[in-house]
């Protein structure tokens, strides 16, 4: 088996956790910036952050053979406060050329609140500017209707975002139709707990098909699994998918995704 992980936040797994996903076939591993599980303090710990994710991981990553990607953003979880959002903004055009970074994200809603609509625009924004990828959080709570919405109209209204490459992530079976019948790709993230599970995630395949979606653990420091992809390759197998189908959403789609940008390249072969 070889896959792709879209979503996982590396700097809070420890080294095993590479190597397991080595073993399990993983190629190439990509990072959205995300809260750090507490509000950091000043925009210098961003500056630090996107060092991280930027200079330090891809290390770690190829001492296994795999290849690491980053995304850049301050995410919602911390954009209630405009002007700090600002300034941390402010400091991602230095870092946009950096030879992992693929785009904006997971940028996005928490609460769906005024500010963080601002914020969301001042990213997409941000992304048409520099031409960049986008990747996109959807809440968690019971309004992930209501702020998919908001994210899709922010999408369309901005004329110089090409829906395709857009992908909104943590998709569930009443947001996913939406997203794909609005022309962008859909993720869905695996949770032991909250989230999607495997077996919804594999009804939902079976419902929609495997056109423009793709499936990833976004492990993170909270209980979560950085095998979940594989694992539900296993489950897809188990429950009659052909080998090819399931290839197919965890490493061909991703990459057809993500090589909109020129720098998404896979180790060698
Ligand atoms: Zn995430």
């Amino acid at each position: 088996m070889k896959y792709i992980e879209p979503h996982a936040h590396m700097v809070s797994r420890v080294t095993d956790d590479y190597q397991r996903m080595a073993l399990a076939g993983c190629e190439a591993i990509c990072e959205p910036a995300f809260w750090a599980g507490f509000d950091r303090s000043s925009p210098a710990g961003f500056y630090d952050y996107f060092c991280q994710l930027t200079e330090h991981e891809p290390k770690r990553a190829a001492k296994f053979g795999i290849a690491h990607f980053s995304w850049l953003c301050i995410n919602p979880k911390e954009a209630e406060d405009v002007e700090f959002a600002k300034d941390v903004i402010a400091l991602i055009p230095q870092f946009i050329n950096r030879s992992n970074v693929l785009g904006i994200g997971e940028i996005g809603l928490n609460k769906n609140s005024r500010n963080e609509m601002k914020v969301l625009e001042m990213h997409v924004d941000l992304a048409a500017r520099y031409n960049q990828l986008i990747l996109v959080h959807t809440p968690h709570l019971e309004d992930k209707l209501k702020g998919t919405r908001l994210i899709l109209d922010v999408m369309k209204s901005d004329k110089r975002i090409k829906p395709e490459r857009v992908i909104i992530d943590h998709v569930e079976e009443h947001t996913v139709k939406l997203v794909l019948d609005r022309g962008h790709w859909a993720g869905m993230t695996l949770y032991p707990e909250t989230k999607c599970t495997p077996a919804r995630a594999i009804d939902i395949l079976d419902t929609y098909g495997h056109e423009r979606l793709w499936m990833n653990s976004a492990c993170d420091w909270g209980i979560s699994d950085p095998l979940a992809v594989p694992k539900t390759a296993l489950e897809m197998k188990r429950r009659g998918h052909r080998a090819a189908a399931i290839e197919r959403v965890i490493f061909h789609n991703p990459r057809k995704f993500l090589a909109q940008s020129p720098k998404f390249k896979l180790p060698a072969a």
